[in-house]
């Protein structure tokens, strides 16, 4: 059960002690701020009400919330929303970024993420380019970054009572960045030795074949990670500066209407609500980028199942593909994955059609597939459900066992 309160802009949400720790609220819900939060719409209860006028000050909670929360919009359109929860140990920040790889200029592929990297390389605020790491480090949390398809994530949890002087760093990132010059090559070799690591990870080296057979005029066929030659040696062959297309993918797309920022603290909301006025509000607003929508074009064509070396399944989509990845990969597994490109389920996120397709195939009990598989000697386990892609890992909602997370820890990726 659920209600809707309305107090002043403000509203609560349930205590959880594993939301506590949590460092980045869903991107969903982030985005479905934008969304008219229709009481009832849902389907999990309601009270009556309209949300015509102010609607993004509404939100559908359990009984049991006991956070306070509260949206607000800055100035500069950034949006965010502020949780107030005095029984919590650590404080957490979280800003999404509506720019990402599929946003990169085909002459410098892996822009985006060695963007998302530079970013972490000082500011002039504070430019001490160890500073923000060291920082969440001495107080007792991390920072972590993530550079999708089409957006990039940038995160932090500390101890709570450094959440101000930890938040106007994180601020920073975003209103005053350095990118320096001695910090831009240096930081090509943390990307290329990333790349190195990455292609140990058959998940990884999946998603660039997955991506490389796509129509070759879509964005989404080119390499999204970088590497050396990417953002360097070729760049220089062809006379392109690269530091220059850095500035200018910033100025194009890190802009402030196009950022959502969610932060958790023990203070009450109107106090959170004052950091993240005080320290967003400079984050220029360019208002030359749109919200982008939802990537409305298809990489994928009937030409995708004819372009690789496994026959696809005979009979049905047109795209769909099988890939049969041999014992000899880097890893000693059996993997079979197939892969059906389906239209943008975003807007269908209150009723999760796709979700319930995963419930379906991925149930593991009784006369389940999985069961007459295990029956047969032929797995071991299996997981389906919609991806999306990020950087080179699936992120998302599956069903059954052997689904992968969304990674995390201390290393940025
Ligand atoms: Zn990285």
């Amino acid at each position: 059960m659920s209600v809707i309160e309305r107090h002043h802009n403000s509203f609560k949400l349930h205590r959880n002690a594993a939301n506590v720790l949590k460092p980045s609220p869903s991107i969903s819900h982030l985005l479905s701020l934008r969304q008219p939060q229709v009481p009832g719409g849902d389907g999990s209860g309601s009270t009556s009400g309209t949300c015509e006028e102010h609607e993004s000050s509404w939100i559908i909670k359990p009984l049991t919330d006991e956070r306070a929360y509260k949206h607000i919009k800055l100035a500069n359109q950034l949006e965010a929303i502020v949780v107030s929860d005095p029984s919590c140990h650590s404080a957490a920040a979280a800003l999404c970024v509506a720019a990402g790889q599929l946003d990169d200029p085909g002459e410098v592929q892996g822009l985006a993420h060695f963007l998302e990297h530079m970013l972490f390389l000082g500011t002039h605020k504070f430019p001490e380019e160890s500073n923000f790491d060291e920082i969440c480090g001495k107080s007792a949390g991390y920072s972590n970054a993530w550079t999708s398809l089409d957006h990039t994530m940038y995160h932090f949890i500390v101890s709570h009572d450094r959440l101000e002087q930890v938040l106007e760093r994180f601020a920073a990132f975003f209103s005053c960045p350095l990118f320096s010059e001695s910090g831009t090559e240096r930081e090509m070799n943390a990307v290329d030795s990333e790349h190195n690591k990455n292609l140990k990870d058959d998940d990884r080296r999946e998603n660039q074949l997955l991506r490389s057979t796509c129509s070759s005029d879509h964005s989404m066929s080119r390499f999204g990670g970088g590497n050396l030659e990417t953002l360097l040696e070729d760049p220089k062959k062809a006379g392109i500066n690269v530091r220059e297309k850095l500035l200018q993918f910033h100025e194009r797309f890190y802009s402030a209407n196009a950022m959502r920022l969610a932060v958790i603290g023990k203070e009450p909301v109107d106090k959170l609500e004052e950091l993240v006025t005080s320290f967003f509000s400079d984050v220029p607003n360019r208002q030359n980028v749109p919200l982008r929508d939802w990537i409305s074009s298809v990489p994928y064509d009937a030409s995708w199942k004819r372009s690789f070396y496994i026959s696809p399944i005979s009979g049905s989509h047109a795209a769909c593909k099988l890939f049969l990845l041999s014992p000899d990969q880097v890893t000693e597994r059996r993997r079979l994955a197939m892969f059906f490109p389906i239209p943008p389920i975003q807007p269908f996120y209150k009723t999760k059609p796709a979700q319930l397709i995963s419930h379906l195939i991925g149930h593991e009990g009784p006369g389940s597939l999985l069961a007459v598989l295990k029956e047969l000697g032929y797995a071991s386990e299996l997981s389906a459900g919609p991806v999306r892609r990020r950087g080179g890992e699936e992120e998302g909602a599956g069903a059954g066992a052997g689904k992968r997370g969304t990674g995390g820890g201390n290393l940025r990726s």
